[in-house]
């Protein structure tokens, strides 16, 4: 590891980088690692780079292991015309997280947790999660021959534990209070050397560093004035911001966007806060959102996002599920396909345009955290519709009715 460290996100306390450490033994708030102030981009064609490897100068690692990598990044950051036109914006981006390995930007934070772990010599890997966090490690697991272990909740739906129990993890169905076990993993993998990388463990949100990082590059660092993130725990918003801050501190773009937490109304406790104006979140009883990847209730990281978020001048929205499902088709037919909390920062946009917050020249980037496919119950929300029709008649039917 180079010479640098952990740092409290709070209180500044540092702690030695190679340790698997997660959050402040004084005011328990998330570590996060030292700001990178000066750094270039590794030259080479990124279809024979990491992440890692591209950004190498901004990740702890003195040398990077390209074997683990999954093909993760490096997504596709669209530009809908007609949306923006829609909407009464600038220009309106999509990156388009859905292409990972995993089908969302968890992979991102994974081989960056991944790597952190072998560097340490773990052979054992954890996760806490029932959405994509836990396919993610299950899958980068397998691929560095870890031992990996997934804790979800004991009520989990069949369609959710079996594309994490095809990586062939140890997959443990937990009975009991799932609120409670992100600490208690944190605890156990300490017991147990396994090195967990839970939803805003530090390396995870290195790895997401790498969105900003890739959307400077794609728009050829012409900043955007807005970069809205869907949030849940925290650590993608905080990691997007940091990268953001550092490739101004190496001079590379001359500003940091501003960014926006959006979350779903039926469970925002970091967008209360902020409307209560409070600097700590209090956690949200009852959630209950279609967008189940945000449904975080008490997020890890939400006394952090409130932080950065304000002292970056974004700001903070919730949006219903009603909105959500909207959007989710509008995003479609831009022919992008995420799943619910992936439409979440679409609808942000609307609602903030019609609050008058967009002035109607902004040039904003949305980021869509995962795929559709992850959640085919939504399409019972939609109107989809199928015409049919005999081969013989096909001809006269396309002639009469188009
Ligand atoms: C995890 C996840 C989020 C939320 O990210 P946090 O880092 O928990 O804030 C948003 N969308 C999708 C699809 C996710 O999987
Ligand atoms: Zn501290």
């Amino acid at each position: 590891m180079k010479d640098i460290k952990f740092i409290c996100t709070k209180c500044n306390k540092e702690f030695p980088i190679d340790k698997a450490l997660y959050r402040c033994d004084v005011c328990n708030e998330p570590l996060e690692v030292e700001e990178i102030k000066e750094g270039k981009i590794k030259e080479g064609n990124v279809l024979n780079q990491t992440i890692l490897d591209r950004y190498s100068e901004f990740f702890p690692f003195v040398n990077v292991d390209n074997e683990i990598g999954l093909g993760e990044g490096f997504t596709s950051l669209v530009e809908s015309k007609e949306l923006a036109e829609n909407l009464g914006v600038g220009k309106i981006y999509f990156k388009n997280e859905s292409q990972n390995p995993t089908w969302s930007f968890k992979d991102r934070g994974t081989i960056a947790g991944v790597q952190h772990a072998l560097k340490l010599g773990y052979k054992r890997i954890g996760t806490v999660s029932t959405g994509n966090m836990a396919p993610s490690v299950a899958a980068y697991g397998s691929k560095a021959g870890l031992e990996t272990f997934v804790f979800v909740s004991k009520h989990i739906a069949p369609e959710k534990l079996n594309p994490i129990a095809i990586y062939n993890p140890n997959l443990i169905k937990v009975d009991g209070d799932y609120g409670s076990l992100y600490y208690e993993s944190l605890k156990i993998g300490k017991e147990n050397n396994i090195y967990f990388i839970n939803s805003d463990a530090p390396f995870r949100v290195e790895g997401s560093k790498t969105i900003a990082f890739e959307i400077c590059e794609q728009l050829n660092f012409n900043m955007p004035d807005y970069v809205v993130v869907p949030t849940s725990a925290g650590g993608n918003i905080r990691g997007i911001e940091k990268g953001f801050r550092e490739f101004k501190n190496c001079g590379f773009i001359d500003r940091v966007p501003k960014i926006i937490c959006a979350q779903a109304s039926g469970c925002s406790p970091i967008y209360n806060a902020y409307n209560n104006k409070s600097e700590t979140i209090e956690r949200f009883e009852n959630p209950n959102t279609i967008a189940h990847a945000i449904e975080n209730p008490f997020p890890p990281s939400g006394n952090e996002t409130l932080r950065i978020i304000k002292k970056n001048g974004g700001t903070f929205v919730a949006v219903s599920d009603e909105e959500i499902v909207e959007c989710q088709g509008i995003l479609a037919q831009s022919g992008i396909f995420g799943q619910p909390a992936s439409a979440v920062p679409l609808a942000a946009v609307r609602k903030l345009k019609e609050e008058n917050y967009f002035k109607g020249n902004e040039k904003i980037v949305c980021v869509v955290t995962g795929s559709g496919l992850k959640y085919t119950a939504a399409f019972e929300k939609h109107n989809l519709v199928a015409m049919e029709c005999k081969i013989e008649e096909l001809s006269d039917f396309i002639r009469d009715e188009f």
